[in-house]
């Protein structure tokens, strides 16, 4: 099949300023340029705009740029709006009456026939994004997985009428979207995270329930309703009763929605609960939080009409994601786990409930409340191994609850982790450190590769040993 690009011709010959010139503001930038349009670009960031040069010529400060007669600005996500300040050109574009969109909205505009589905929530985004795509593969019609996750959406393939695009969204995101209305759109759950952003929890939750905004009868929102916001944005989606609304529960049946009864996903959505799959035999989906991953896929991808015969067979078929709970090594009774896109303690929660024995490795920049919240864990794991800026003030959170090693670095930690593993006779070394990576590491995947390099090193160590030992 030939690939045809998105058609951003609308844009021809009128000017659109892009702000932010990361991965995907550069993609936009490009194929705005390609397409026609005047684009006016600019980074705050010197090496981003030099980076940017040799495929723009036009770079101005837009802070300081008249924007007169300038119908739009793509900002970059990453570049703040409203909380906690306004970037300047922002302030100025929405002064000259300009729309302020993302990247993701020119899709949605290049593809009006076309079928879009959202996920967002504060985790499991990703695997359920890359899980939906794999679903809906079964089902023949072309899909394209992106958002957040993936290549900028403006670099995706056009698809016509019977395309599907499946984009996993921020909430930064959410709130610079006005274009898609989402045929099935999923919010997984809300726990507070990037509360600076939104001007606090109330802002992040309108931020999240905008992935429901203009759905209508033929549509489809499905909502976790295990936390308290999305039990409240559930009960006000039912009282409005625009769209059809499927619950998902870890926690108990959940009428009309789909549940987790002991390790079997359950579809009650037409009344009868009907078994879909026992989820203890995916071991690329482990632990309960990923049922509420795979419940929310399942029910995305037969709302979009895949038969549930052929979304329980793909779900069987999941290779999973890297960095999310994955068993990197498996040597000499010791597991291996990178959780490294764990990034806050609400993440990392999930990793401690699926796994046992744990030599824990932790710690990078900490987020806001540290790991406060995960203390009742803290009995299960046998040793944290602790890394970064936020190794002194994890141990004093531990400290008289378990013991704690500051490690420094992530390969000390690794090799420490594994011997005292071995030792006992066996366990798992988790790396799932409720911290973003960039204190030590680009970013969480450069953290993760780390991880499973300094597995493969002590493997390879203990082999050696065991050589020269016979
Ligand atoms: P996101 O894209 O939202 O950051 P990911 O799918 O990348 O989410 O998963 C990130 C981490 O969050 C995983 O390593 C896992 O520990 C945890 N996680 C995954 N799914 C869920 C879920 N449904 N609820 C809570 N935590 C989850």
């Amino acid at each position: 099949m030939t690939v045809r690009a998105l058609d951003l011709s609308a844009f021809r010959d009128r000017p659109v300023a892009v702000l932010g010139l990361g991965r995907s503001g550069l993609a936009a930038a490009t194929a705005l340029a390609a397409a026609g349009a005047r684009v006016l670009a600019w980074d705050d960031t010197a090496s981003a705009r030099a980076a940017a040069l040799h495929r723009l010529n036009m770079l101005v400060d837009l802070a300081d740029y008249d924007l007169a007669g300038v119908g739009m600005l793509v900002l970059s996500p990453g570049i703040p709006h409203t909380h906690p300040c306004h970037h300047p050109a922002v302030d100025k574009a929405r002064a000259a009456g300009a729309e302020i969109v993302c990247e993701v909205d020119l899709l949605a505009r290049a593809e009006p026939q076309a079928t879009f589905v959202a996920i967002t929530g504060t985790n499991g985004k990703s695997t359920t994004t890359a899980l939906l795509g794999h679903l809906l593969d079964g089902g023949g019609r072309p899909v394209a997985v992106g958002g957040n996750l993936g290549p900028p959406a403006t670099t995706m393939p056009a698809f016509g009428p019977d395309g599907i695009y499946v984009l996993e969204l921020s909430s930064y995101q959410l709130e610079l979207l006005p274009t898609p209305v989402f045929r099935a759109a999923v919010l997984l759950n809300v726990t507070p995270d990037h509360l600076d952003r939104h001007g606090g929890i109330a802002g992040y939750i309108a931020a999240k329930r905008r992935v429901f905004a203009g759905q209508g009868s033929g549509d489809t929102a499905i909502i976790g309703v295990d936390d308290e916001p999305c039990r409240a944005i559930h009960a006000d989606l039912v009282s409005a009763g625009r769209q059809r609304i499927v619950p998902v529960s870890l926690t108990g049946r959940v009428d009309g929605g789909l549940w987790l009864d002991g390790t079997a996903l359950v579809d009650g959505r037409d009344g009868a609960a009907r078994a879909v799959i026992d989820l203890a035999r995916v071991p690329t989906l482990p632990g309960r939080h990923n049922a509420q991953n795979a419940a929310a896929a399942y029910a995305a991808a037969t709302a979009l009409g895949l038969a549930p015969a052929v979304a329980a067979a793909r779900l069987a078929s999941f290779p999973g994601l890297a960095h999310r709970q994955e068993l990197v090594a498996n040597s000499g009774g010791v597991r291996f786990v990178n959780d490294s896109k764990a990034t806050n303690a609400g993440a990392t929660a999930h990793a401690m409930s699926a796994w046992r024995d744990i030599y824990w490795i932790a710690g990078g920049r900490a987020k806001e409340g540290g790991i406060a919240a995960l203390a009742e864990f803290f009995p299960a794991i046998r040793h944290a191994f602790l890394i970064g800026e936020a190794a002194d003030a994890f141990a004093a959170t531990l400290a008289g609850r378990t013991t704690s090693t500051r490690a420094g670095d992530l390969a000390t930690a690794v090799a420490l982790a594994a011997d005292m593993a071995w030792q006992a006779g066996g366990g798992t070394v988790l790396l799932s450190p409720a911290c973003a990576s960039f204190d030590q590491f680009r970013d969480f995947e450069a953290r993760g590769e780390a991880f499973r390099a300094a597995a493969s090193h002590a493997i390879d160590g203990r082999r050696a040993q065991g050589r020269a030992a016979s």
